[in-house]
């Protein structure tokens, strides 16, 4: 289980007491009830109590500082190479010791970077996604991460509905569900499959769903089908020529629920 896209850098800050206390206070929450940012967390929690007991607590041996100055000057080939710089006498078990601490940091610092690359790489702009559901799945990490969850930002539903007017070429349902604990949040169009498509957006506590329709392409079946993806949720149905997907990081009964509950009401 992975952490929620959208809280990664909020769960980090976190992890750094980089956090003011009113955003602490609701991360907090959602941790309790999130398995995967509370992991997240207590990864990064760990990684910092071992760089502040063991790496930080060595003494960079002497001389370290030159050489790695001339490692950044080997670029240029007329500085010839000194002798290296005289080990200072360790005190108990010798300049090993220097040297595998210094191993074991960099090893922990070569985790934290490909911990930042897999952050910066999670929305995988560059990959080309071969199925619908990865565009989805795409679509709705993107609108998270790139502040762009929403075009028009209402829970009026009299307000989303006519927005996608001329914008796409079908009119896609957009029930209310506030009662039921899911807020419409707005509404977006989105480029998934090669075609402009409707993003309804509603919220679960912190989490977000977005609802992409489309015209059918007639593969799908009226039947809610639930599937997972990269650590999301996805529901499809298809009703009155519309293809809807759910796609969102809630669990999949909450996700069914809502899935449920806007076919319900939308027909009605
Ligand atoms: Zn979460």
């Amino acid at each position: 289980m992975s952490a929620c896209p959208d809280k990664l850098l909020a769960v980090h800050a976190l992890a750094d007491n980089e956090l003011d206390a009113a955003n602490a206070l609701a991360l907090e929450a959602h941790l309790a009830e999130c398995a995967g940012c509370r992991a997240e967390y207590e990864r990064v929690r760990a990684i910092r109590a071992l760089l502040a007991d063991k790496a930080a607590a060595y003494a960079a041996p002497a001389g370290l500082a030159d050489r790695i100055g001339l490692m950044l000057d080997a670029a240029a080939p007329a500085v010839p190479p000194l002798p290296a710089a005289p080990q200072p006498r360790a005190r108990s078990r010798g300049p090993w010791r220097h040297v595998a601490s210094w191993r074991w940091a960099s090893g922990a610092l070569t985790g934290l970077a490909a911990g930042l690359l897999i952050m910066v790489a999670l929305p995988h702009p560059g990959a080309s996604p071969t199925g619908l559901s990865d565009q989805l799945v795409a679509g709705h990490v993107r609108s998270l991460l790139a502040d762009h969850l929403t075009d028009v930002q209402t829970s009026d539903k009299h307000l989303v509905k006519p927005w996608f007017n001329g914008r796409i070429d079908f009119a896609p349902p957009v029930p209310e569900l506030v009662d039921d604990g899911f807020p419409l949040l707005g509404g977006r169009v989105d480029y998934v499959g090669g075609r402009n498509v409707a993003a309804i957006v509603y919220g679960r506590r912190l989490h977000r769903i977005n609802v992409f329709v489309m015209p059918s392409d007639g593969a799908a079946s009226a039947a809610a089908v639930t599937t997972h993806k990269e650590g999301y949720n996805l529901v499809r149905w298809s009703v009155g020529g519309l293809d809807y997907w759910a796609v969102s990081d809630l669990n999949t009964k909450e996700l069914q629920s809502f899935q449920s509950l806007f076919a319900t009401k939308a027909a009605g």
